[in-house]
């Protein structure tokens, strides 16, 4: 019988590359809770009008991008395609908008957008985003933006671009929108979705992916020659800001983000060696999506992360080796038996330690340890019960050697040790813990 295969464009994530997925995510969890960020968990699955009215039906994920099915009842849900919109009718619902201050949200999960799949694009992705409701300070604006490239200096990216833009508010767009269709409308040869876009959302023929629509746009009005006086301070603030602690950014007019909600900052991260997608993260200000989903005027800002990007930019070395210390090799089914509780109590101190319950050979069982890069194995055998002593053998990282009629263990890569190298040292049943504990592991 064939196999059953993942759906086209997910994809499975395996050790050892789930260790940087977890290690990614816990410095964005420690970063996050610095800047005073707490996390929420929300179902994948909402209803699609939260996604249709909020993210705007003129854009390439409402129109064709979204996972959109009926349920039983017959209404209309939708796997989420991205982290705002929910966030935000989490926090109406929820009541979290009285509270006093600005909200402060970090979510981490999968999205899910119908694309086209390609290298380093999946139809299940992963974002890290977070969302700062409750103020409309171009201070929050510098912070957030602070916090991410914190965050993205401590993973190690390097060659990060800051891009920065201003998108004004409705009123400072309604004039900028009046210009650019003039512009736009005198120049030929726009790609067919920007001829679409040409009356319904000039905006986004900015942010158009084709070489040709770019040229096109050179010299085309400016969104920051449009701004009215209150954002064109804001913007200017959010500049000042972030000179002042030093973060280099660049601006760029073109600007727009896939979104319709955005206003205001906008602003994205690039890195080198990513290729033409080679955007990390992205984010901006959202002064009117939570009257827009039915909530009092508050605004918010806030940023997502691909986390598939950033596992991509990661030094290759990061975090792959397996944490397991210890592989029990019993052999024969009284030492099998034996083996079973001293699992239990290498566990119970703190020593990650695995046995194989099938009673293979030791060579067999010695195998499987070096599958599972364990540091040591175990060797437990029907002499050795006899005994009360197990034989302790260093797998990675170290050698034993023997000092003084006494056995020593030494790392390997030091390098530096001389003297007999020993394959086994045998010890007492009752001190196995104890020695493990000081001598190997150190815990
Ligand atoms: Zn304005
Ligand atoms: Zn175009």
């Amino acid at each position: 019988m064939a196999i059953i295969r993942a759906i086209r464009g997910m994809k499975d994530i395996l050790p050892p590359e789930t260790s940087r997925w977890q290690w990614v995510e816990t410095k964005a969890r420690e970063t996050f809770e610095r800047y005073g960020y707490r996390e929420v968990r929300l179902p994948v699955l909402e209803k699609t009008e939260l996604f249709a009215r909020s993210i705007g039906s003129d854009t390439d994920i409402v129109a064709k991008e979204m996972y959109t099915f009926t349920d039983r009842r017959g209404d209309s849900l939708t796997l989420r395609p991205e982290a705002t919109a929910q966030v935000v009718r989490a926090c109406l619902e929820n009541g979290l908008m009285k509270a006093p201050g600005v909200k402060k949200l970090y979510l981490m999960g999968p999205m899910f957008r119908y694309e086209r799949p390609q290298k380093g694009r999946y139809r299940q992705f992963h974002q890290i985003n977070c969302e700062a409701l409750g103020s409309d300070a171009p201070e929050l604006d510098a912070e957030v933006i602070l916090m991410l490239v914190d965050l993205l200096g401590q993973l190690g990216i390097k060659d990060l671009r800051l891009l920065i833009n201003s998108l004004g508010c409705p009123e400072c767009t309604v004039d900028f929108k009046a210009q650019l269709k003039l512009f736009l409308a005198a120049q030929e040869g726009w790609c067919d979705d920007c001829r679409r876009r040409l009356d319904t959302n000039p905006l986004r023929v900015l942010d158009c992916k084709s070489q040709h629509c770019q040229s096109l746009l050179v010299g085309s009005p400016t969104m920051e020659d449009s701004l009215c006086e209150d954002c064109s301070r804001h913007y200017k603030r959010v500049q000042f800001l972030l000179d002042g602690v030093g973060v280099a950014y660049e601006k760029k007019p073109h600007l727009v983000r896939g979104l319709d909600y955005y206003t205001r900052t906008a602003f994205e991260v690039t890195a080198a060696g990513l290729g033409a997608q080679d955007s990390v993260a992205g984010g901006g200000r959202y002064n009117g999506l939570v009257k827009d989903l039915g909530g009092p005027d508050i605004p918010g800002i806030g940023f997502g992360i691909g986390e598939e990007r950033i596992i991509e930019l990661l030094q290759s070395d990061y975090n792959k080796e397996s944490q397991l210390k210890v592989f029990l090799a019993a052999i024969g089914n009284r030492a099998q038996e034996e083996a079973f509780s001293i699992l239990q109590d290498l566990r119970k101190a703190g020593i990650s330690a695995v046995m194989d319950f099938e009673n293979k050979s030791l060579k067999s069982q010695l195998k499987i340890a070096d599958k599972l890069e364990a540091k040591v194995a175990i060797i437990l055998g029907d002499q050795e019960l006899e005994k009360r002593v197990v034989g302790i053998r260093p797998l990675r990282d170290f050698v034993l050697i023997q000092e003084g009629g006494k056995y020593n263990l030494v790392e390997i890569k030091e390098k530096q040790f001389v003297g007999q190298v020993f394959q086994q040292e045998e010890i007492g049943l009752e001190s196995l813990i104890d020695h493990l504990s000081i001598t190997y592991f150190k815990t």
